[in-house]
């Protein structure tokens, strides 16, 4: 079937999107060409608002508001400066937020070191964590990448790099889903990992 322009541009658009098929593409698009309410004038505007309306914070790299330099956390005098929690991806801090059992601080790397896709420690937030390190606030990292080869190996690397600046290293427990995401772990399964972080600084 031939689509008008406008249409297959849309279709095309969100094939481009995880998880997202041509089928649920095709769906998707009809339904906000039928759509009574500015559902379409409502995503177009948040789309349009999702980049410009929003930063990194200077500090840890969370995702935060446009104009903020510090991201919520980072500005409050409530969490713990002395721990930092390093993390793969922004959903990552959303998902230990949802514990509610973390006090301390976020660094979010974006991404993980990965030699086969030619990830480097320069393509993540590596060089500012260390300076983070550096400055002596800090007493415990805890390494909470994802439970994966990437994930494990980027972790290796931290420990590496963390060890001569005297800082006590800590992993996540076991028995959070080995390949998946962090971000998906359930509350409880969290909370375990957290709560039974390994020791890291000697080998
Ligand atoms: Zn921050």
């Amino acid at each position: 079937m031939l689509l008008p322009g406008p249409i297959q541009d849309l279709v095309n658009a969100f094939s481009r999107l995880p998880g997202i098929g041509p089928k649920t593409a095709s769906r998707l698009t009809f339904y906000l060409l039928r759509s009574n309410d500015d559902l379409a004038g409502d995503l177009a505007e948040a789309l349009q608002n999702l980049k410009s309306g929003t930063t990194y914070c200077q500090n840890c790299f969370n995702i935060t508001t446009a104009g903020r330099s510090e991201c919520e956390i980072c500005a409050s005098d409530d969490r713990d400066a002395g721990i930092i929690c390093v993390v793969e991806e922004p959903l990552d801090v959303l998902a230990l937020e949802r514990t509610g059992a973390f006090p301390g601080r976020y660094h979010v790397l974006h991404g993980a070191l990965s030699p086969i896709e030619g990830i480097g420690p320069d393509d993540l937030r590596i060089r500012e964590l260390l300076d983070r390190l550096r400055s002596g606030e800090v007493k415990e990292v805890i390494l909470a990448t994802n439970p994966s080869m990437e994930g494990d190996y980027t972790a290796a690397y931290l420990q590496q790099q963390i060890r001569p600046l005297g800082v006590r290293i800590t992993r996540l427990a076991r028995g959070l889903p080995v390949g998946g995401d962090l971000e998906y772990a359930d509350q409880n399964t969290l909370l375990r990992a957290l709560a039974g972080r390994q020791d890291m600084s000697q080998e």
